[in-house]
């Protein structure tokens, strides 16, 4: 077989492989599309959107689902979050365990990561079901996005203040990119267990935010909001103790 024959044969495997992934997730973005703008109607969700300024998005079992409990936490921290620095999303998708019933994003999010409790994205956040006091970590990030369009040096100063003795970055990966190719995952831990660790004493709240600045910043925000006590004495802790 010549080098033609062969480059029509490989195209033809190709497309057999390649329609019916493409048919199957054109189909999932229809049911999702459906589904969410049918119950955008439902009265839990216009008062979510009126009450917190962009919609909730998800299946059923997902928002209808959600506890009192539940709802009451991101009332919460949405609350808090606005009246601290306000910020604008497009929408809050409290993520499906099905692969067929996510949005395109949650379904790159999903192969992208495994171990992930929550992701911002452009415009979106979305929580696995389980996660919703993840919302604090997600909205620093978004937060920190807008910050760094309006003032390009927030980065830079931030760099500044992760480096080692030589002056070299202490982030494992130095962009998104190289983080996601090695698939490093989105795992969000709050709250700092050991406070002996090699981390806490190069100046990171967790190991998770020594993977990259972007997350770094995000986890010792969140990790401000959601535990101020724990932030001021591993601040202040030893110099107060020692007077
Ligand atoms: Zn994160």
């Amino acid at each position: 077989m010549n080098m033609a024959g062969r480059k029509s044969k490989l195209l033809k495997w190709g497309k057999r492989i390649l329609l019916p992934i493409v048919a199957f997730h054109a189909l999932t973005q229809i049911n999702n599309w459906s589904v969410n703008s049918y119950y955008s109607h439902f009265p839990f969700r216009q008062q979510f959107k009126e009450i917190a300024g962009f919609p909730i998005r998800g299946g059923v079992m997902e928002i209808e689902g959600l506890t009192s409990a539940n709802v009451n936490e991101l009332a919460e921290i949405i609350f808090k979050e606005r009246s601290e620095r306000d910020f604008s999303l497009g929408d809050l998708t409290i993520e499906s365990d099905n692969y067929q019933d996510r949005s395109f994003i949650e379904q790159m999010v999903g192969i992208f990561g495994s171990h992930y409790t929550g992701w911002c994205w452009g415009d979106n956040i979305g929580l696995k079901k389980g996660n919703i006091h993840g919302l604090t970590h997600e909205i620093k990030h978004k937060k920190s996005y807008e910050i760094m369009n309006d003032d390009p040096e927030f980065l830079e100063r931030w760099m500044d203040l992760s480096r080692d003795e030589d002056g070299d970055s202490m982030y494992i990966h130095h962009d998104y990119f190289s983080w996601a190719s090695t698939r490093s995952r989105c795992i969000e831990s709050l709250v700092c267990e050991d406070e002996d660790s090699d981390d806490l004493r190069d100046g990171f709240i967790s190991g998770y935010a020594k993977t990259i600045i972007y997350e770094d910043i995000a986890e010792l925000c969140a990790n401000v909001e959601e535990n101020p006590a724990l932030f001021n004495s591993l601040l202040f802790g030893e110099k107060r103790n020692s007077r």
